[in-house]
């Protein structure tokens, strides 16, 4: 028995083929990617997309950015996975190139975001242990109401979703959550067990929430007196994406721990790292944690690629200067079917009136103009496209978007 043809099915048959055999954990919008090009999709009918999601900033570069496929190619072709049992060629170089690029010592390669969380969070209770002195199992971790960090067990037991909880438990202890953007709550539960306030410098799941200006650098003011590690998020606000290498520039601050992801893989491989002082990375031994893909040469010739695109400085400026483009455009529709907006670089979440529709019918009317988007809760979508886009791009989305509010 021969299989049918694959491509000779229409995006309708595939959707409709995925659902008696794909688990339910997402609810797509209904378009079918077969093929994409630095800022545009095209599905399997041929028709062509702007992508203002950019795969939740993994695509910060575009989708295949020439150095990057280059970069994958020529790795391809030599060697692609040794584990960490032996030293390969191009870790060295990754390691060097992204602690200079971050202004750390020390790099843990780690391939998802989540697992970067993960290491970063055993760093950080590793870290209470040695150096500060917490007794044995006793380590806390302050984190903010309404995170999104990913999706282990261990993750969700901090989240305050309850969709992404529910159902899930036994959860991990240790964890103490306060509200987002409040340093008086944070002080109050820092203490001597603290071994790290962990928190995203802007909230992307939670609707590109922006902390008022000066909580970043409280929080660094604060994690310092009190003698806990300051572990920033930057898995989707780095890498560019805000006009910065990271986001907590923004406040010139310097986290003891920095875990990055989703673009550090080139929209190629899934690479992630969690970086750092030497103090804190150096708690690590041998054997006492890892991963069997962590810094493979393919990702760390794909995760070179990416930090020398940023060592040129274009995609933060270019997300800088966007981003006024975006700003200017969205303040233009304020009261046009926007009730509100946060943006800080190439980023924003935008409120729509919900008398319009939910983020989701929002988002469905702009596919079928043309524009990719995601909504996140209620009527809220993002709009975080590839860095790559030109403004005129940028203004062609703004004007669909207003389209769609005001027709
Ligand atoms: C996406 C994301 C993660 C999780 O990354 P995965 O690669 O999906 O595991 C963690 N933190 C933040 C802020 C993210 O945006």
């Amino acid at each position: 028995m021969t299989a049918p043809a694959r491509t000779d099915r229409g995006s309708e048959e595939l959707i409709r083929a995925e659902e008696p055999v794909l688990a339910h954990n997402y609810h797509p919008l209904p378009v079918v990617v077969a093929r994409a090009e630095g800022a545009w999709v095209e599905d399997v009918e041929g028709r062509r997309y702007l992508d203002m999601l950019a795969g939740y900033s993994a695509l910060n570069f575009g989708h295949r950015h020439p150095a990057l496929v280059e970069a994958a190619h020529r790795q391809l072709d030599r060697l692609t996975l040794t584990s960490r049992a032996f030293h390969n060629d191009r870790l060295a170089g990754f390691a060097e190139r992204l602690a200079a690029l971050t202004g750390t010592d020390m790099v843990l390669p780690m391939n998802t975001g989540a697992e970067a969380v993960e290491s970063g969070i055993k760093v950080a209770r590793k870290w209470a242990y040695d150096v500060k002195g917490v007794p044995a199992d006793r380590a806390t971790i302050v984190v903010a109401a309404d995170n999104f960090h990913g999706r282990t067990t261990t993750i969700v037991s901090f989240s305050t979703d309850e969709t992404a909880r529910s159902g899930f438990g036994p959860f991990t202890p240790g964890f103490r959550i306060v509200p987002y953007n409040d340093l008086a709550a944070m002080e109050a539960a820092v203490d001597e067990t603290t071994a790290a306030v962990l928190i995203e410098p802007i909230q992307g799941e939670a609707g590109g929430l922006i902390p008022d200006d000066g909580y970043l650098a409280g929080v660094r003011e604060l994690t310092r007196r009190k003698g806990c590690l300051f572990v920033a998020d930057e898995i989707q606000s780095g890498l560019g994406r805000t006009g910065h290498t990271l986001a907590v520039e923004h406040e010139s601050v310097v986290p003891d721990v920095v875990l990055l992801g989703k673009a550090l893989g080139g929209g190629i491989v899934p690479v992630s790292a969690v970086v750092g002082s030497r103090e804190v990375l150096g708690v690590l031994h041998p054997g006492e944690h890892g991963s069997t893909f962590g810094g493979n040469p393919l990702a760390a010739a794909v995760g070179t690629a990416v930090v020398e695109l940023l060592e040129t400085g274009e995609f933060q400026r270019r997300a800088a200067e966007l981003g006024t483009v975006l700003r200017e455009g969205l303040a233009a529709l304020v009261g046009r079917g926007v009730v509100g907006f946060r943006a800080r670089g190439l980023w924003a979440g935008v409120d729509v009136d919900p008398s319009l529709g939910g983020g989701r019918e929002i988002s469905e009317r702009l596919m079928r103009e043309g524009i990719l988007v995601k909504d996140t809760h209620g009527s809220t979508i993002r709009l975080a496209p590839p860095l790559t886009v030109t403004a005129e791009e940028l203004a062609g989305a703004l004007g669909t978007l207003e389209k769609v509010l005001t027709t």
